[in-house]
């Protein structure tokens, strides 16, 4: 992979990039997402925020190998303390962190009373934390994809300033995803499903069918077969 070629998961971030975006990218590492929304004329300027000084690094040499270094800014900082009011960011970007990270950083950016237009968010996990954020803070979920590399399932969303109302069903699974049921979907909720059963034979050997922990599994495996079945 690289800023020409991307993966599946950071490609799928960049299709929900609107056109024209003044993008910031958090926790950009090597910059691959701005570079190749810059190189395809996606994006009108970037702001690519890392929080460590290496990856801001790698950052400054892509843009600097891909001769980029006019149309975007390389910023030290944390989270969306990278974004000044300036900038007229409307899209920010966050991939390749956890959900709770990613929402403790829109969090902080919320105390600093800044929003954004448009996000497009990838969590690694607690995709629902990320979901629950979005409704809470006055975001509408307006579309999801999921991407399957090797073992591992990336779900992408894409929301904007608006409202919007999810169900239980709709955060942990995704309003869009659990309607559009594709296979990738299917597989990832499958493979947690496999997950979920060798969890009953432990608890069982354990002699700990008949607990609450028993009974939440539980729950949480009958969703799982009422959503993909
Ligand atoms: N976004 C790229 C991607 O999806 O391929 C890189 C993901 S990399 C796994 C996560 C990056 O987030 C790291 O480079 C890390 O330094 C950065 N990061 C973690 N916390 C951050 C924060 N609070 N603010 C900005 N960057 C952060």
């Amino acid at each position: 992979m690289d800023s020409i070629h991307l993966s599946p998961r950071l490609k799928a971030v960049a299709d929900f990039v609107p056109l024209n975006a003044r993008l910031a990218d958090i926790g950009s590492d090597h910059a691959y997402l701005p570079v190749n929304l810059l190189l395809n004329d996606k994006i009108s300027h970037a702001i690519v925020g890392e929080v460590a000084k290496g990856p801001l690094d790698n950052a400054h040499h892509e843009l600097k190998k891909r001769h980029l270094l006019e149309r975007a800014d390389v910023r030290l900082a944390s989270g969306l303390a990278a974004i000044n009011d300036t900038d007229n960011v409307d899209t920010v970007t966050i991939a390749g962190m956890g959900g709770i990270l990613i929402s403790n950083i829109l969090n902080a950016g919320k105390q600093q009373e800044k929003t954004f237009k448009t996000l497009v968010l990838q969590p690694n996990t607690d995709e629902q934390i990320v979901r629950r954020w979005l409704t809470t803070q006055h975001y509408q979920i307006i579309d999801e994809t999921i991407v399957q590399e090797e073992s591992h399932f990336y779900e992408i969303i894409a929301a904007v300033v608006g409202e919007q109302q999810l169900s239980d069903l709709d955060l942990i699974f995704g309003p869009y995803l659990r309607v559009e049921k594709t296979a990738t979907f299917v597989a990832k909720w499958q493979k947690e499903s496999e997950r979920i059963a060798l969890i009953f034979k432990q608890l069982q050997a354990a002699g700990k069918s008949d607990t609450d922990t028993y009974r939440q599994w539980q729950l949480r495996y009958n969703q799982i077969q009422a959503v993909i079945s």
